[in-house]
């Protein structure tokens, strides 16, 4: 059988629900804990509590230091599973995406119930993922994210709902797995993935902001203010903005601030097409980098992380135009 570590980061399913009044809370022990032998079927199973947070409270620092956590653990087993809040979950996901080099299989997942609550989706999806790191094909695709029966990756996965339990979706590209009571099928190749490992810090300051319906230069004015080293935008469909946000971009841009742009549209990529003010092509005449694919969340994860290898907008180009 197989080595499978647990880490546990917190998160509801690290919670309880009070059933007094209805709050959802952390817990003293870890719920899970007690429910480890279903299990052994599958693998040998240890587990370590690195932070007990709700994944609000998570930061790129503490991401960094589960990469850490991870790249000297992981050679003592043939994959670990990290249980994680859902509200941050796919940040974490992707930054360990990033940093770690390794074909072993590193999957999160996270419950939208707690382990008291009915229909709790929490020991089913440890058990799931469980399943699925100790499956061959897990290995060599990169960090996966597994819920509600379904295996994604890092770099596509993201929370689509508040509330339900299939609230994890791949929106461009779909689940690369699927899992059923007796098998787990792989049916993706993952062709495409960047990776930046030999990070040891995340020290900068980026910002994101979300581009709408006659948004002028106040916000990017307020940011430039706080001196970012970097900010991400969430722009319009193909990746416009209002042309009265341009005079604020340019001296952003003037002063070798990046700015990273990706669309707030659910799916698609942003590509310099419309000639008009504040259209793409305008933007990319102005030195506005394009980060095909991603969401302005993960954006955000990895400008933090290729700035701490260059601050040259010319490279950082390059780099988010590669993936
Ligand atoms: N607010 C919770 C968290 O992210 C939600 C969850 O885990 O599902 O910690």
């Amino acid at each position: 059988m197989k080595n499978i570590l647990i880490i546990h980061t917190g998160g509801t399913i690290s919670m309880l629900e009070n059933k007094a009044t209805g709050e959802v809370i952390p817990a003293s022990k870890h719920p899970l804990s007690e429910l480890q032998f279903h299990l052994q079927t599958y693998a040998n199973v240890e587990e370590q509590i690195e932070f007990d947070l709700p994944s609000p409270q998570i930061t790129p620092a503490h991401m960094l230091k589960l990469a850490k956590r991870l790249e000297s653990l992981l050679p003592s087993y043939d994959g670990v599973v990290i249980t994680h809040g859902t509200d941050t979950l796919e940040e974490t996901a992707y930054c360990l995406d990033l940093l770690l080099e390794t074909d072993k299989p590193v999957i999160l997942t996270g419950a939208m119930r707690s382990s008291n609550e009915i229909g709790s989706d929490a020991l089913y999806n440890l058990i799931s993922s469980v399943r699925t790191a100790v499956h061959d094909h897990a290995r060599d695709k990169g960090v996966l994210v597994v819920m509600n029966d379904e295996i994604h990756t890092a770099n596509n996965v993201t929370k689509t709902s508040t509330s339900n339990v299939a609230t994890f979706q791949s929106p461009q590209y779909g689940p690369i797995g699927i899992i059923t009571r007796e098998s787990i099928i792989f049916h993706h190749t993952i062709l495409t993935r960047h990776n930046r490992p030999n990070t040891d810090r995340i020290s900068k300051n980026v910002y994101l902001l979300k581009a709408y319906a006659g948004m002028d230069g106040g916000l990017l004015q307020a940011v430039h203010g706080l001196q970012p080293d970097g900010v991400v935008i969430e722009g319009l469909g193909q990746g416009n903005l209002p042309k009265d946000t341009v005079g604020a971009l340019r001296s952003l841009v003037s002063e070798q601030v990046p700015v990273v742009l990706v669309s707030r549209c659910y799916q698609g990529i942003v590509q310099p097409t419309y000639g008009y003010a504040g259209g793409g092509r305008q933007l990319q005449e102005l030195g506005v980098i394009f980060a095909n694919g991603l969401t302005g969340p993960k954006a955000r994860i990895r400008l933090l992380i290729e700035l701490e290898h260059t601050s040259n907008l010319k490279e950082l180009e390059k780099t988010f135009a590669d993936n």
